[in-house]
């Protein structure tokens, strides 16, 4: 059967502007890091596409090597967006990346011309696009010229395949010097994509500032901690969740769920509680609640995970007590 989006998709999330950009960004992306390997049930994908576009979420998030096996879940998207999303490409935003190995030889990894080029060309042939809305430099390459690297993105949208550009993963001063690169070749950067969440705070330590003066937007990932800050370990490790299933790939390991982390998520689960929030709820709305973040970009293995997440950003008020409160747990 065609697939018939919710229409009244747009009323159950907030958008906020990118920086100061003409893009505004669902407060909740979804992500396609984990869960579109070639392995995975194609109709559990698109009910979870399905389940966040009815949501309001408009901005998937891809990369060349998610998968596993690398490709393949840009292969999936493009399956499913084919089936189901062709007739709503302008509502979307969809994202790709380039940085991290993807073919044999010098030129399938990190950050020349050569290989951006060629992965976002393969990228737009694997999801049967015309071109992505945003396309970034995934990690920085501690080789390659910086110059090069952000020239290539320069190219790629006065080619057309990518309508906008960011990075990911880069510290506040390689950052800062990317962003003036950019800007002076014309084409600004759109917005910086790094790990945040209550356990890994790096980006409060600069990068945030450098987001605030430069005036971009900043999409988060891992903001649940890959699962950690959500109910599903308080009892041990269930054996459909992400660590249970011993993925590869970054995915969270079973040695990663350690004492520690389940005392302080305990904790973190007795403050949601008091806030009539679960705790993934509660972690999300705690990223959020820094408008200099954009949008955070969620992972699920289920559709219901998605509903289940976005009623959390109906509230993102924190009082001092509670912050404090989660600062004095973390710190422990
Ligand atoms: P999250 O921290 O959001 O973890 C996602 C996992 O959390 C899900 O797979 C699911 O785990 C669990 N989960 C999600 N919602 C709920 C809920 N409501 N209740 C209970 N559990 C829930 O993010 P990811 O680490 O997956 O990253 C998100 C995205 O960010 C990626 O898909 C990718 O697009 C991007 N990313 C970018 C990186 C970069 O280098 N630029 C690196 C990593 C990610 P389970 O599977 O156990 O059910």
């Amino acid at each position: 059967m065609d697939y018939q989006p919710d229409k009244d998709r747009y009323e159950n999330i907030n958008y906020r502007r990118c920086g100061n950009s003409g893009i505004k960004l669902p407060v909740l992306s979804l992500g396609l890091w984990h869960n579109f390997g070639a392995a995975d049930d194609y109709e559990n994908c698109r009910s979870i596409l399905h389940a966040a576009f009815d949501n309001g979420i408009t901005h998937f998030d891809l990369a060349n090597n998610y998968g596993p096996p690398p490709g393949a879940a840009e292969i999936k998207f493009g399956k499913i967006f084919q089936q189901d999303f062709r007739p709503f490409r302008d509502e979307l935003i969809i994202s790709s990346k380039a940085g991290y190995q993807m073919w044999d030889g010098p030129y399938g990894d990190w950050g020349s011309k050569k290989y951006l080029l060629s992965s976002l060309d393969q990228s737009l042939k694997r999801m049967g696009l015309d071109y992505v809305d945003i396309f970034y430099h995934h990690r920085p390459d501690p080789e390659t010229p910086l110059e090069e690297t952000m020239s290539a993105l320069d190219l790629v949208v006065r080619q057309g395949k990518a309508l906008y550009v960011g990075i990911s993963n880069y510290k506040p001063a390689e950052a800062k010097k990317a962003i003036d690169l950019l800007r002076n070749l014309g084409t600004p950067c759109l917005l910086i994509q790094p790990r945040y969440n209550m356990f890994d705070r790096w980006v409060e330590d600069g990068l945030l500032d450098v987001i605030e003066n430069e005036k971009i937007g900043c999409i988060t990932f891992s903001s649940l901690a890959q699962g950690l800050l959500t109910d599903k370990y308080l009892n041990g490790i269930p054996a459909d969740s992400r660590a249970g299933r011993h993925l590869k790939n970054g995915a969270i390991t079973e040695s990663q769920i350690t004492e520690d982390k389940v005392k302080k998520v305990k904790e973190l689960n007795k403050v949601a509680a008091g806030r009539n929030q679960s705790l993934a709820q509660m972690a999300l709305a705690w990223v959020l609640k820094d408008e200099r973040i954009t949008s955070v970009i969620l992972g699920a293995s289920k559709p219901t995970q998605i509903a289940g997440s976005i009623k959390g950003t109906g509230n993102i008020h924190f009082s001092k007590e509670e912050l404090e409160k989660i600062d004095l747990i973390l710190q422990q």
